[in-house]
């Protein structure tokens, strides 16, 4: 195969959903996106802040110390407005600190067992930002609104899923192609800005 000579992207996260939707919105865009893991960089271990930008600055930049190249960091989750926006920036530890999905859904669906389908309003939401030589360069949000589901339906995605029902779509964001919900993400709303930006970035460089 022949090896790009694209410049690389890191991406700041060991999310494998995560990574295969940002490999996949990051096609076609003139650098190429490799894991932190794959060079052997380290990740932060923690999410200390209380907004998803604080904790994307905050993965962007911790890999942006160790390399000289270009870093994405991205953090997301789920606001649930009967819960008062949770989980929120907690998504990922909903049902403790190794919570998966499996208990994370299940507990979602327990808090919200009294909700009826009309006032189970959510939306994703996603923060990207990009960081170079201990800066952050660039920021930008998506959201995807939607409604949290009675069960679980659909075997794509992850995380919530397979609970994130989208009323025009008439399923869940599990029962979507890969590429339906590039489509309509969260993550996609972001990565439309990065990449705009980046693509400015490459033409100055
Ligand atoms: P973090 O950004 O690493 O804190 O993790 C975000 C958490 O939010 C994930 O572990 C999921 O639980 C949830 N989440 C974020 N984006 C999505 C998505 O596209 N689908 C389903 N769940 C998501």
């Amino acid at each position: 195969m022949k090896k790009s000579t694209r410049p690389l992207l890191v991406l700041a996260t060991g999310n494998p959903g995560k990574v295969a939707e940002l490999q996949h919105l990051l096609r076609g865009v003139p650098i190429e996106p490799a894991t932190a893991t794959d060079l052997g960089l380290a990740l932060p271990a923690d999410e200390p802040y209380a907004t998803f930008l604080e904790n994307a600055k905050h993965k962007a930049l911790f890999v942006a110390e160790q390399t000289p190249l270009l870093v994405l960091g991205e953090d997301s989750g789920l606001e649930v407005d009967a819960l008062g926006g949770k989980p929120g920036v907690l998504s990922k530890r909903y049902s403790g600190l190794q919570g998966n999905a499996e208990d994370n859904n299940t507990k979602l669906l327990r808090e919200l067992r009294e909700v009826p389908r009309p006032q189970r309003m959510a939306r994703f939401q996603c923060v990207a930002a990009l960081a170079a030589a201990g800066r952050v360069l660039f920021t930008a949000s998506g959201a995807c609104e939607g409604l949290i589901a009675d069960d679980p339906r659909g075997t794509g995605g992850f995380g919530y899923d397979p609970l994130f029902y989208l009323p025009d779509k008439n399923r869940t964001m599990a029962e979507l192609s890969a590429a339906e919900k590039n489509h309509i993400s969260h993550r996609s709303r972001a990565l439309e800005k990065v990449i705009a930006f980046i693509r400015q970035y490459a033409s100055d460089a």
